[in-house]
């Protein structure tokens, strides 16, 4: 597969792209332990976005791998995972954001976030902050304990890991190098993304 576009996303920083219907949207781990956030919309109505309550509903798991659609808030196929190298990621959570790190790390002043990294890379496609919600966390390695309580791992991911998503509309893409410590293993590096036809 020859890729047609590929985008370096710097660590701790996002990328927004147009992905048409039928593209492939492959997003790799190049070193390994490093989460991304996708967040997406209808390119052509904005009000129609990625939704994790109707994923997880519809595909009846968190955790989505190959072969599982990831669907909006009005309940269309927006991508389908065709390939996963990974096969654990996360849907669970909200990008992280400046409050976060105030709140979990203590963090006094601005520290780089995948909420303002995904606002800033979206805002081209007209679509701000407010309307960003729960993203596709992946890489994101989350246990469920029996007990219902969350633990956070570092990624399984090894260099060149990836996830391929068919998508199915078109669509404006937020993809990040999330800027947290704990989920990745407290090393934040860079994310590779390639859009390709077939
Ligand atoms: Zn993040």
């Amino acid at each position: 597969v020859k890729p047609s576009t590929t985008y370096h996303i710097e660590p701790q920083t996002g990328a927004g792209l147009a992905l048409n219907r039928g593209q492939f949207l492959r997003i790799i781990d190049p070193e390994g332990e490093q989460v991304a956030d996708l967040m997406a919309f209808n390119r052509l109505d904005t009000t129609e976005r990625l939704s994790s309550g109707r994923s997880l509903d519809y595909n009846g798991t968190i955790f989505l791998t190959k072969g599982h659609a990831l669907y909006t808030n009005r309940s269309s196929p927006m991508f389908t995972i065709v390939e996963d190298t990974a096969g654990r990621h996360g849907f669970l959570f909200e990008p992280c954001s400046r409050e976060m790190f105030r709140l979990q790390y203590e963090y006094d002043g601005v520290h780089p976030n995948c909420l303002d990294n995904l606002t800033k890379s979206l805002a081209p496609f007209d679509i701000q902050e407010h309307m960003i919600t729960t993203p596709f966390n992946v890489f994101l390695n989350v246990e469920i304990r029996p007990d219902g309580t969350l633990a956070i791992h570092p990624p399984l991911t090894g260099p060149g890991d990836h996830i391929t998503l068919r998508a199915e509309m078109d669509l404006a893409v937020g993809v990040t190098a999330c800027a947290a410590g704990l989920c990745n293993n407290y090393r934040c590096t860079a994310i590779n993304v390639e859009v390709f036809d077939k």
